[in-house]
């Protein structure tokens, strides 16, 4: 069996890396000079930035964080989560219902009563089931958490109104908060939220790509760069895969190229899959990487829920991560905006981005602008998938295309689900266990 992988993000590494180790011949195309699709990292002045947006390792699958950590081996620092939201003038913890004492006290009664209120009327059953993103947050933390954090955040992260995403996809993804946690929370009784992400691991040498670098090493010669799939036809049984000036042949075609990239290279696709694809939402996101002389605090990112502070949405320390992420006696940030094809964002330059940036967050004094020693600018169109109101339907039609038979989809925008790394990595592996 011969099968061509298209793309070369970790989806696909992972797949040529797992086929191949059953004895298939894969070959990888991919469209840019390099493997790493969103985990991408670039070395600029000394300083290791992900260029896809700061990444870091975690999961609750056991199976999938074992395979990680094999295959970095000794190249992988492990450190302890310390997350904050800049909130008003402070930064408090992180999530931000265990930090409820931390706020001012108006702000804190405000959060604790909406919660028990709402509390109250989910226990007397007067919910009904969320009919989107915005309701399930009213419904599961109250008005109070939703105004001052949930909600300004999650407007400004997927650059979507949240009362136009769905609420599927929130079960299982984030833990209802149990009662305790929010009343110990409220009067300053310590607490952990997100336990699963509570200790982390990160590259100590090469940044995020270095593990996609650290898969992809048995089968590098498999990968070919700098090819980019433009059309897809099948023959006797077969597929041949072309950029318009080379053609690669095989018997089985695995696609983890995003849907909107993938279904122009095809022949033949009804008009309703078409308009389908063409529906579906997402952002993209600027990653600002911004190396300094001297300290920042020991965190290891914070969330900007209030868009008057920052247009990011968060900032990481990569050189908490690694000590080998910046220079000595240097230290890096890592600031992320998402952004839409025609608004205001997408129109700045990259000059204009990185002085809005570095303004903002000297002016909540993490550095001075003397401090800065280089800047890194990298925009991915494809960054998060935006489950609105339709995507339920939309990928029902999609899927039930696909499923009959031919291409296979896997990776995040192939799936088209928020998929993280270990998602990524789970899928691969499912898909090889349940492969004919
Ligand atoms: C801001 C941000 C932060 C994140 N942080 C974390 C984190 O901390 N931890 C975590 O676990 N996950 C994180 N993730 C998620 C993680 O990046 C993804 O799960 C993972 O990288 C997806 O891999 P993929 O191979 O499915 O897709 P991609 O990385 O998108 O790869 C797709 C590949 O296909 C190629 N391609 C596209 N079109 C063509 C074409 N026509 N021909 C050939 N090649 C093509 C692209 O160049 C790319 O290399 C984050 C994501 C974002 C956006």
């Amino acid at each position: 069996m011969k099968t061509i992988i298209l793309g070369g993000g970790l989806a696909g590494v992972t797949l040529a890396n797992m086929l191949s180790a059953k004895g298939e011949t894969v070959f990888v195309l991919e469209q840019e000079t390099s493997p790493g699709g969103l985990c991408r990292s670039e070395v600029s002045d000394g300083f290791t930035f992900d260029t896809g947006g700061s990444h870091i390792i975690f999961s609750r699958d056991l199976e999938v964080l074992s395979f990680i950590h094999n295959v970095l081996g000794k190249n992988r620092a492990e450190r302890i989560r310390n997350t904050k939201i800049l909130y008003k003038d402070r930064y408090v913890k992180y999530p931000f219902e265990n930090a409820l004492s931390e706020l001012p006290r108006e702000d804190c009664y405000y959060c604790l009563h909406e919660y028990i209120k709402t509390l109250m009327r989910s226990e007397k059953g007067e919910f009904s089931p969320p009919e989107n993103f915005e309701e399930w947050i009213l419904q599961i933390f109250g008005k109070g958490i939703a105004d001052c954090y949930l909600i300004p955040y999650n407007t400004k992260i997927w650059n979507y109104p949240p009362s136009l995403m769905s609420a599927h996809w929130m079960e299982g993804r984030v833990p209802r908060p149990p009662v305790e946690d929010i009343l110990k929370s409220a009067v300053g009784i310590p607490t952990e939220g997100y336990t699963h992400q509570a200790v982390f691991s990160y590259p100590v040498d090469g940044g995020i790509e270095s593990l996609v670098h650290a898969i992809a090493a048995p089968i590098k010669d498999r990968i070919i760069t700098g090819f980019r799939v433009t059309s897809i036809s099948q023959k006797d049984g077969g597929y041949s895969v072309s950029n318009g000036r080379q053609t690669y042949t095989g018997d089985r075609i695995i696609s983890t190229i995003p849907l909107q990239n993938l279904i122009p290279c095809l022949e033949n696709v009804p008009g309703g899959v078409q308009k389908a694809v063409s529906d579906l939402k997402y952002n993209s996101v600027i990653s600002i990487g911004i190396g300094i002389s001297g300290d920042v605090p020991p965190y290891s990112w914070a969330y900007i829920p209030d868009s008057d502070v920052s247009r990011a949405n968060r900032i990481s320390f990569p050189s908490n991560f690694s000590d080998n992420a910046a220079p000595q006696g240097c230290s890096s940030v890592l600031a992320e905006i998402t952004y839409n094809e025609g608004d205001f964002v997408s129109l700045m330059t990259d000059a204009e981005i990185v002085d809005h940036v570095t303004t903002s967050i000297a002016k909540i004094g993490l550095f001075s602008h003397d401090q800065i020693l280089t800047t890194n600018v990298t925009k991915n169109q494809y960054a998060y998938v935006v489950y609105d109101l339709d995507y339920l339907k939309n990928i029902a039609i999609i899927r039930d295309y696909f499923s009959t038979g031919g291409i296979s989809l896997v990776g995040r925008f192939s799936q088209f689900e928020y998929l993280n790394m270990d998602g990524v990595i789970r899928s691969v592996m499912n898909f090889i266990r349940d492969m004919k």
